[in-house]
């Protein structure tokens, strides 16, 4: 009596490790926009192997920002943040890959520049909490949330990248 065996080892492999291929959100923010450092900050995701899925310079209206941040209405510089994230265009990019989600938190560094370490986006760049450059979901349901509120339909393209046989076995 045969026996169907179906072992997928990237799969199992990706159980153990908790490497899913997810998606994030990642906002340049308006002074990451004014301080010129949009190239430097895309270049950070793209050396690391990670894939653009999203793309657009964008003037965030107030009931966005606050829909996005709606987790911190309670907090008491919960309008200076509103106020700092319309200030401004932003860049708002869909990131995809293995792990992105974790991955892009510690390419950003920890939310106080101040204690974000050299070599971290914010470590780098900033010296403020509320002058912190770069914005990345903090879950992979957060990530997904996220993208559905920034980009519309269609603005979001799924690709295959020449190289990804090289970034990915
Ligand atoms: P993160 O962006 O690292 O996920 P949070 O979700 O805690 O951090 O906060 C969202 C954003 O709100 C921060 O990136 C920062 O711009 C702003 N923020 C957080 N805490 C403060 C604070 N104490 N003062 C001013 N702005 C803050």
């Amino acid at each position: 009596h045969a026996r169907t065996h179906i072992f997928l080892p990237h799969l199992v492999a990706s159980m153990v490790t908790g490497e899913q291929v997810e998606e994030t959100y990642i906002m340049i923010k308006p002074d990451g926009v004014q301080r010129g450092l949009v190239g430097e900050i895309i270049s950070r995701f793209e050396k690391k192997g990670f894939k653009l899925t999203g793309l657009k310079l964008f003037q965030c209206p107030q009931e966005l920002a606050e829909v996005h941040y709606e987790e911190l209405k309670s907090k008491s510089f919960f309008p200076k943040l509103i106020g700092y994230i319309t200030s401004g265009p932003v860049v708002c990019m869909a990131w995809e890959g293995v792990g992105v989600v974790a991955s892009a938190r510690k390419l950003i560094g920890s939310t106080n520049p101040l204690d974000a370490a050299p070599g971290t986006i914010r470590g780098d760049f900033a010296v403020q909490t509320g002058r912190n450059v770069v914005h990345g979901s903090d879950s992979p349901e957060n990530g997904k949330r996220e993208i559905g509120l920034w980009f519309k339909e269609g603005e979001v393209i799924q690709w295959t990248p020449a190289i990804a046989p090289w970034l990915k076995e």
